[in-house]
């Protein structure tokens, strides 16, 4: 697919649905679309319109999607061209070029937030990763790439657009080596740490690189405790509460692979090894069995998958998030620490604080809330895109 130069297809909306469009959020789904386009460019630029005509924005269309436009720009005067697209990505990766990550590793480009609807960019050391995740984006793939390369100056670019919501989108699966060849052993360096990354086969672009700022809040409240990592992947918590001077860390997870990357990483930077134990289940299963043996923890760390992909798993999803919180809460010493997240985006913050208020009732416990998180900085968040928060979690200290 090459972007032409063909004159710009309009498409209107139905009255009362630029509402939504003026509040600049970047998507538009299709019950609010009148008109469709009549041609097989998926992912082409259109111009949007409200009802009586006017001029709303222009926007990638994606037939076949639920979010039928995502937007490019609102401003009548922008040509969504391969200069826009260049000068995009140019400013996300100036907005990252001063902040200091205590890593080699970032996100460059987030998608939305970051103009580029559809597009995630991970730098890991030298590796660049590349993930597409909408026909928009992959209408400027070749475009993209070019831009990338030039821009980063990198000489190993894969591509890992294997994420689920490719299918929504009508894509099919791509992931490979785009330029050069990855390194036999990729590692980066975070907060003095390092860990090892599997591009090509590990969760996500490989990293969960989101939690950055929240795995270094976890070092520096670990001295002297035993700690509980659930959901461990390759151990970012775990390695980090060893680093702090916890006594002992016990890590779960229910992949046997990202256990022995786990492994591998904690001996890597010469952490004690006798102080951890990783087991490979099921959470929810582990943390009942440890409630019959009577087992308790200081600081306890829930960061599960996420559980509400999309609005429709809401309900289910506040049942499971209520409930491994509940057995955490139990398995909690007095004083001890419960570090909680969600990454659903379907489950707003004032939601997770619920449930969990939900769990603590039911704990017949109290707990006093030491800190918010969120995704880190490289993550940014648009007041218009409230999806984009998806990552949020709290410090909670159980009371006497
Ligand atoms: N905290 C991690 C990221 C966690 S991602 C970090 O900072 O790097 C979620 C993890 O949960 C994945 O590694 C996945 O393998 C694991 N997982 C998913 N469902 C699970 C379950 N039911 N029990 C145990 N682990 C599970």
């Amino acid at each position: 697919m090459k972007p032409k130069s063909t004159s710009i297809p309009v498409i209107r909306l139905k009255p009362g649905r630029e509402k939504s469009v003026h509040r600049r959020h970047p998507w538009v789904f299709s019950g609010a679309v009148e008109s469709e386009v009549d041609t097989n460019q998926p992912g082409q630029t259109v111009r949007v319109e409200s009802s009586s005509g006017k001029f709303l924005g222009f926007a990638a269309w994606s037939p076949k999607s639920q979010i039928r436009l995502r937007f490019w720009s609102f401003k009548e005067q922008d040509q969504i061209d391969e200069n826009f697209i260049h000068f995009r990505l140019q400013k996300a990766l100036s907005n990252r070029s001063s902040s200091d990550l205590a890593s080699n590793a970032k996100r460059l480009v987030h998608g939305e937030a970051d103009g580029l609807p559809g597009l995630i960019v991970d730098q890991y050391n030298q590796v660049l990763v590349l993930q597409i995740l909408s026909v928009g984006m992959e209408y400027w793939r070749e475009i993209l790439i070019q831009q990338l390369i030039k821009l980063t100056g990198l000489e190993c670019v894969f591509e890992r657009s294997d994420a689920e919501v490719r299918k929504l989108e009508g894509l099919e699966r791509q992931c490979g080596a785009i330029l050069g060849e990855l390194p036999p052993n990729c590692s980066i360096q975070e907060h003095g740490l390092e860990y090892y990354i599997d591009v090509e086969n590990g969760q996500k672009t490989g990293f969960y690189l989101d939690q950055r700022a929240n795995r270094a809040k976890i070092q520096e409240i670990s001295h002297n405790k035993e700690v509980l990592n659930c959901f461990c992947y390759t151990g970012g918590f775990s390695l980090n509460a060893l680093r702090g001077g916890a006594r002992f860390v016990t890590s779960i997870d229910s992949s046997g692979q990202a256990l022995q990357m786990a492994k591998l990483n904690t001996k890597t930077n010469g952490l004690p090894e006798e102080k951890t134990e990783w087991i490979e289940a099921d959470v929810f299963a582990s943390l009942r069995k440890f409630r019959d043996q009577g087992r308790n923890f200081d600081l306890i760390i829930l960061d599960p998958p996420k559980f509400a992909p999309t609005k429709q798993n809401v309900e289910k999803a506040s049942r499971a998030y209520k409930d491994i919180n509940l057995l955490a809460m139990k398995l909690l010493n007095e004083g001890g620490l419960l570090a909680t997240f969600s990454c659903s985006s379907a489950i707003s913050p004032e939601l997770f604080k619920k449930i969990l208020a939900s769990s603590a009732e039911d704990a017949r416990q109290d707990f006093s809330i030491h800190n918010n998180f969120s995704a880190d900085q490289d993550h940014p968040k648009l007041l218009s895109f409230p999806e984009g928060e998806y990552l949020k979690g709290v410090l909670l200290q159980k009371r006497s």
